[in-house]
């Protein structure tokens, strides 16, 4: 690339060759790889880097081998490779006992009886088994040389609110935290939290949601567990990352994380517009907000959640088949880019369709710092 540079200088001058050679940073989130054979998948990501992106966020389950066999392919198409692992939500597993989960405010289990949808099974951030479960599943993946990152996701409690655009989907209005999402309240959470404050938050019931200490307290859970977490895929040589909620103003009051807090290399918030019932020029804005938080200090990649199905947005009443539409993809990534992005990460790739690829191309192939 310097070559490159060098050359534009001498032959057209400076700003005719940025022009050509600026491309910002693209990651994606893909996952697999079921039972695609190896040139299957050789062809897939060499498909992928030739359309700009440069590295996957890649959910592969929780075996280190399916790491060491995806990450030579990926590696191989000249991409980064990054593990993508669900971290507090856990589903039935002989490692994890049931006592790790966390516990509602009416005293369920997330295991016997999750939240809107079965998968939500969410793990106790207070318990040293849940620790000590990520530690070496995290670690084991950590140690296989083609991977470049640990990329965690589901690092949080579950929605006590849910985003806005969800609300019809789940027959819900979410106008403050109800009981039966809003986590945790095992004896260990609540327990502590009593030493630490005085606080008996059982005993408040309903009011438990007005205490600002509680809510702190369990920012600082999921705070912890990423340091701890950051430390074990730190001494491995490797990076750690997250997707997280958007903000982080929204990302605390949804999911309890603050993010801006967190001891990691890079954060990738999912400014997924639709499902706060926003449109494109929303993404640069929260991007204002999301790299302001971390003061400039980190990297932020703004996640863009893309329409699989265009033609039939319209008529859709489930946001997770909205995004955006081709016509709305330019938006969200000059407008990220606007406002401070180090680049970009799409969900999914899968999801594009020729004319998202088409405006993608020529909004990504930019320099959108340069000062003229
Ligand atoms: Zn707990």
């Amino acid at each position: 690339m310097k070559k490159i540079v060098l050359l534009c200088l001498v032959v057209f001058g400076i700003a005719s060759c940025s022009e050509k050679v600026s491309k910002i940073p693209v990651y994606a989130w893909t996952g697999g790889p079921g039972e695609a054979s190896d040139q299957e998948l050789l062809d897939k990501f060499t498909d992928f880097k030739a359309k700009g992106i440069d590295g996957l966020m890649y959910n592969g389950g929780h075996d280190p081998k399916t790491y060491k066999r995806v990450g030579a392919l990926v590696k191989e198409a000249g991409m980064e490779f990054h593990a993508w692992i669900p971290t507090m939500v856990q589903g039935e597993n002989p490692k994890i006992s049931k006592e790790l989960y966390a516990w509602n405010r009416n005293g369920e289990s997330a295991f016997e009886k999750p939240a809107y949808v079965n998968y939500y099974k969410f793990l106790c951030p207070s318990k040293e088994g849940t620790y000590t479960f990520l530690e070496e599943l995290y670690k084991g993946v950590a140690t296989v040389p083609e991977i470049d990152g640990i990329h965690l996701d589901y690092i949080r409690f579950p929605d006590v609110i849910l985003a806005e655009g969800l609300w019809d989907k789940y027959g819900l209005v979410m106008d403050k935290e109800y009981p039966e999402y809003d986590y945790c309240y095992c004896d260990s959470c609540t327990g502590t939290f009593k030493d630490q404050t005085g606080i008996d938050i059982k005993a408040l019931e309903d009011d438990a949601q007005q205490v600002q200490e509680w809510k702190q307290f369990r920012y600082d859970l999921i705070t912890n567990m990423v340091g701890r977490l950051a430390e074990v895929v730190h001494a491995e040589g490797k990076e750690i990352n997250a997707a997280v909620f958007p903000g982080p103003t929204i990302a605390k009051k949804l999911v309890r994380q603050e993010w801006n807090k967190w001891n990691l290399d890079a954060v990738y918030p999912m400014n997924y517009n639709d499902f706060y019932l926003k449109g494109p020029e929303w993404v640069g804005d929260v991007v204002q907000e999301e790299v302001s938080a971390v003061e400039g200090l980190k990297p932020v990649y703004s996640g863009l959640f893309i329409c699989p199905n265009p033609q039939n947005k319209t008529q859709e009443n489930d946001p997770e088949n909205h995004g955006l539409l081709p016509s709305e993809i330019e938006i969200a990534i000059r407008t990220s880019m606007e406002n401070g992005a180090t680049g970009i990460c799409l969900f999914t790739p899968e999801r594009m369709k020729p004319a998202h690829w088409e405006a993608f191309e020529k909004a990504i192939y930019k320099d959108y710092f340069k000062q003229e």
